[in-house]
């Protein structure tokens, strides 16, 4: 391999993940095609790598690409149509009716592409996306350049998405098939929630998703509420339920889970059960608080992810763990729940493990995906500089990120997209507000 295929990054410093809670002062990544292949002291470069092409990025931190956990894309184009409203009245009143309405390719499309555009500006390289029309999504996506997890929905109602469940897994597994190969996108079976998606299905998705190697993106527990319902309906608890239909395992992604006891919380761990904990969500819906710490002290993987924009309202997970862990210790009590490393770990290592991807991706180690973001750190803002961890997770904004590759390639330079039309997707936003907006106030007024 000539020196022409290999370019180096040099930083004024590396966060690399691996191993945990560690910072590398003038360091140096090397990159071959999609790859890491080597990490630096600076002092270093020029005997090692002498006529290597280098970007030098003094003030700056190279992190791991981040990865949003649980996502519905297209939903930015619902971003602040409801609001301050109960979960069960704003999805039944007001998300769902709007879905029904407008929800098409079209929609997905410029939704995806507003979502895609939003975190690839805050560094986020990968999401776990549960939506209709996944397909469409995927596309997006993949002209992007960035990866996704893409849910492949099972809920029982219809929707212009699918008619029945039988149409749902067939339209599913067609676009699993059809997805075979890609290095970028990936597929996960995406129940809507217990309360939405019958046994039979759920018996489905376990032996479907064994064969095919996928994970389970599933909303789980994410209001005391649900307890109650479940109980009623089903005569059991929903993590009980899940149990019995022998779904609680490492392939799972549960989202939410707030309402867990102590028994609970034994249970998760003793599956390997993934934790995605959304609090902003959470706190805006008021749907209950999952107990972060406690399911850390119990071993669990937890990692984090945005929820949609309508429920957000923004999709940035540097401001999500800022928040994750600041709730962690105001709801434990304890200031030392969730340290900055830990939470900066919810959106790189940790979400790798829970995808089953990291031996590829969340972390700056040789071998690994080349998925970076640098964040510009010499802002007024984020001065001095004591410890870079603590700045990225407690007083870094997502616009100081400056650069993002992924796989090697080359997406944002200096905040601007090399692969997006802000000018195009942006007026394709306001032509949904004059749609969605008007049809909405009319109903709202009615
Ligand atoms: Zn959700």
């Amino acid at each position: 391999m000539s020196e022409q295929t290999r370019y180096a990054i040099s930083a004024s410093w590396v966060v690399p993940m691996e191993p945990e809670n560690t910072v590398l002062k003038d360091h140096t990544v090397i990159i071959e095609q999609d790859k890491i292949i080597d990490l630096l002291p600076t002092a270093e470069l020029q005997q090692r790598y002498p006529d290597i092409s280098v970007e030098a990025l003094p003030g700056h931190a190279l992190i791991p690409g981040l990865i949003n956990m649980h996502a519905h894309s297209a939903m930015t184009l619902m971003r602040g149509l409801a609001d301050d409203l109960q979960l069960s009245v704003w999805l039944n009143d007001h998300i769902w009716p709007a879905e029904q309405r407008w929800m098409g390719p079209e929609y997905v499309h410029n939704g995806a592409q507003l979502a895609v555009l939003e975190y690839l500006r805050g560094g986020i390289t990968l999401f776990n996306d549960n939506y209709f029309y996944p397909d469409v999504t995927a596309a997006v996506t993949s002209q992007a350049g960035l990866r996704a997890c893409i849910g492949l929905p099972v809920i029982n109602f219809p929707t212009t998405w699918a008619r029945n469940t039988d149409e749902y897994f067939a339209r599913g597994l067609e676009i699993h098939q059809s997805l075979k190969g890609d290095k970028l996108i990936t597929t996960a079976f995406a129940p809507h929630a217990p309360y939405s998606v019958d046994d039979d299905s759920f018996l489905r998705i376990r032996k479907l998703a064994e064969e095919m190697d996928i994970p389970i993106h599933l909303h789980l527990l994410e209001t005391a509420g649900e307890i109650a319902d479940s109980e009623r309906d089903f005569g059991l608890r929903p993590l009980a339920r899940m149990q019995q239909l022998n779904l609680l395992d490492t392939r799972l992604l549960a989202v939410h889970m707030t309402a867990l006891n102590d028994a609970d919380i034994e249970t998760v761990a003793r599956h390997g059960v993934n934790v995605v904990h959304c609090p902003e969500s959470n706190l805006k819906l008021a749907s209950g608080i999952c107990p972060v710490a406690k399911l850390l002290d119990a071993g669990v993987n937890v990692s984090v992810g945005t929820d949609g924009a309508a429920s957000n309202n923004d999709l940035d997970l540097l401001g999500e763990i800022r928040t994750a862990a600041l709730l962690a210790k105001g709801f434990s009590g304890n200031p030392e729940a969730v340290p900055a490393a830990t939470a900066l770990a919810m959106i790189t290592i940790n979400a790798a493990r829970a995808l089953g991807m990291e031996h590829q991706l969340g972390s700056l180690v040789p071998g690994k995906q080349a998925d970076i973001c640098a964040v510009d750190l010499s802002a007024p803002e984020t001065q001095p500089i004591h410890n870079v961890i603590s700045h990225l997770v407690y007083a870094t904004n997502r616009q100081q990120v400056q650069h993002v590759w992924v796989a090697g390639r080359r997406l944002l330079r200096n905040r601007e997209p090399l692969t997006l039309d802000v000018e195009e997707i942006t007026s394709n936003a306001r032509v949904w507000q004059k749609r969605v907006g008007k049809d909405y106030v009319a109903q709202a007024g009615a």
